[in-house]
């Protein structure tokens, strides 16, 4: 029996430095696809989190010194283990979140992913030499880690959004704590279990849960000697923290909202776009950051687009994550059904026309139907807000110019994505959009080897590729003279 088996319908303890604490309370984990309590939960607060912070910061006293090669080896050690538990983790995940079982499996993978990466990466940390501005003097610039890391996560992908975070932190020497979303913190604890299976020393990787998280919060963005937050979730919350970590100047970043736009042109492969649209609204049931919130699609092709889409749209099997054949799982809870139910009342109150779904689904409380909605304006709340689930608004343009507007008249700018083949539209739209990342012809982008992360109110930093590891380094310039 694998040890995430021994833990469901049990009491799980966080863990802090080599000690599993349980606390005086705990909180329940619901699955969302029934609403049954599958474990409880350590519930820690403000003085349990500085214990984590304290083993952190003296775990990284040894953890920076140890040779890169071993450091990459050890952290190589848990990108296998993870994969040789992929299947359990797998089912956790569907267990604590809901997605279907193979999106679930391809996150363990994903999530993996960013471990192997920067096991390797960390190999690549090097500083460099300068010309001097005197003949006796010589310039080095030294990179180092920053020190103790927080991380705090979302609950739509419990283990990616982690390990995104912990893998080049830790391969660049700094240690960590995390404080993962309360709805999914199993997930969290058991990539940290098999962390220190892989010998990553006690103190390293610590996870502090909470329901309320508002005083484990306080101490990681106030402590002095936690030196950087990493933040995904909401961007109401991303500014809460940049606020307050503002009291002892933490380096900060920010993966937050987005309301990303996916263009169809006129000249767009309308098949290719609808199969671009599937990956990009309906994965995680619609409940990703860079998931489409709104489609622009041109006059001449716009019938065309909403009726196949709606085709393959109805064809989604809606049901509990487990079950065979589920490609759309429950939303995480009653107020995220509650509002893309507000989404849908509010687009058919102004107008907008209902061509599928609309309403709750059979399968459950927690489940909505996939929905189109057309005839989508500006003036309804899809437009502005993100609504985090299985609905898609179709708007409609008529110049090029006008979908660009449309695109860029938004406080976010996370995600975008495009379906045209005239190169010359193609590379204008790419310039023009206001988006951290775009998806040319493309609707699934995210990759461990490419830089992650938004401009504007979506946020501050890269999560991936070489750019992920150095937002984990601090540049120390020395200069030797009197040579
Ligand atoms: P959330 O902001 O409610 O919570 C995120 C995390 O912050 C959770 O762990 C939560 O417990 C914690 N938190 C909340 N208040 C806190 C406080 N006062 N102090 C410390 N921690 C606190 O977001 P969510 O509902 O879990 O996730 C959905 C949001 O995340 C969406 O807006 C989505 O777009 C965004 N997201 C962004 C990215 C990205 O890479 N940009 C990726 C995934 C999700």
């Amino acid at each position: 029996m694998s040890f995430i088996e021994q833990w469901l319908y049990e009491a799980v303890p966080a863990l802090i430095g080599s000690e599993w604490r349980t606390g005086q309370q705990t909180f329940a984990v619901d699955n969302p696809a029934t609403g049954e309590t599958i474990a409880r939960v350590a519930e820690l607060g403000a003085e349990d989190t500085r214990d984590a912070v304290t083993a952190a910061y003296n775990a990284g006293v040894a953890w920076r010194a140890t040779p890169v090669k071993q450091r990459s080896a050890l952290l190589r050690r848990w990108f296998e283990l993870i994969i040789e538990h992929a299947d359990d983790l797998a089912r956790l995940m569907t267990l604590e979140q809901g997605k279907p079982l193979a999106e679930a499996k391809g996150e363990v993978t994903y999530g993996a992913s960013f471990i192997e990466f920067f096991a390797e990466e960390a190999k690549r940390m090097a500083g460099e030499t300068l010309p001097s501005h005197g003949a006796d003097k010589r310039l080095l610039v030294l990179r180092e880690p920053v020190g103790v890391v927080a991380a705090i996560t979302p609950w739509n992908f419990p283990l990616a959004m982690i390990t995104r975070k912990c893998a080049p932190a830790l391969a660049a020497g700094c240690t960590v704590v995390i404080k993962p979303a309360e709805a999914t913190p199993l997930t969290a604890l058991a990539a940290a279990y098999l962390a220190l299976e892989a010998g990553l020393p006690a103190g390293t990787i610590n996870v502090v849960t909470a329901s309320k998280p508002a005083d484990v919060g306080e101490v990681l963005t106030t402590d002095p000697r936690v030196r950087k937050v990493s933040f995904t979730g909401s961007t109401p919350v991303g500014k809460r923290l940049l606020a307050q970590c503002a009291s002892t100047v933490k380096k900060t970043a920010m993966e937050l909202g987005g309301n990303a736009p996916f263009i169809v042109f006129d000249d767009a492969d309308v098949d290719a776009a609808v199969d671009g649209a599937i990956a990009s609204k309906f994965r995680n049931a619609g409940q990703t950051c860079v998931c489409t919130n709104r489609f622009l699609v041109q006059d001449g092709i716009y019938d065309a687009f909403v009726s196949k889409l709606t085709e393959r749209v109805k064809a989604l099997k809606v049901g509990d994550g487990l079950a065979d054949g589920s490609v759309i799982g429950p939303l995480i809870n009653q107020a995220a059904v509650d509002k893309v139910q507000r989404h849908v009342d509010d687009a058919m109150s102004h107008g907008a026309r209902l061509v599928c779904g609309g309403k709750p689904h059979a399968a459950g409380e927690r489940f909505f139907t996939p929905t189109v909605l057309a005839d989508v304006t500006t003036a309804m709340a899809v437009a502005d807000e993100e609504t985090f689930g299985p609905v898609a608004p179709v708007f409609r343009f008529k110049q090029d110019e006008e979908a660009i507007q449309m695109a860029n008249d938004t406080p976010f700018g996370l995600a975008a994505y495009f379906y045209a083949t005239d190169y010359r539209r193609i590379w204008r739209t790419m310039e023009a959009l206001e988006y951290g990342m775009v998806g040319v012809n493309e609707g699934l982008i995210s990759t461990e080897l490419a830089p992650f992360g938004g401009v504007k109110e979506s946020g501050l930093g890269r999560e991936g590729s070489h750019h992920g590891l150095d937002e984990f380094t601090e540049l120390k310039y020395v200069c030797v003279g009197g040579l």
